[in-house]
């Protein structure tokens, strides 16, 4: 499979990683929308939100436990957590990510547009 995360988790492709655990990897993102803009992925490729099932809902909480302390090691008080899902949810790599947006005020607009 020719997916750019999964090589980021391999070690295949640079990435400028910051955190990892047995279930997660957390790196720069290469096109920071923000001072601090950090993607945290699985380790296995889930290619969205839709994919996982209720077996999942442990890994999800591990997902936002982890995005709390990565912000927190960044020096993060106030960040956002966003999710995109599918195409229509802005989606355009599909492994799943949660970018991890800090480092300023961020404007409170979300929406389309
Ligand atoms: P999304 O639009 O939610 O799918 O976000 C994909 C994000 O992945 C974008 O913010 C891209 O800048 C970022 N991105 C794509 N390729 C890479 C890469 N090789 N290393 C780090 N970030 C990447």
């Amino acid at each position: 499979m020719d997916c750019i995360f999964c090589k980021i988790v391999a070690g295949e492709a640079p990435a400028r990683i910051v955190y990892r655990d047995d279930l997660l990897t957390a790196f720069q993102d290469v096109h920071p929308a923000a001072p601090v803009h950090i993607l945290i992925v699985p380790n296995r490729h889930i290619a969205t939100l839709n994919d996982l099932t209720p077996a999942d809902e442990s890994w999800s909480g591990h997902l936002l436990e982890a995005a709390r302390q990565i912000a927190a090691a960044q020096g993060l008080t106030g960040y956002r957590l966003v999710l995109n899902v599918g195409a229509d949810g802005g989606q355009s790599v599909f492994h799943l990510h949660l970018h991890l947006l800090g480092g300023g005020r961020l404007r409170s607009h979300l929406g389309l547009g």
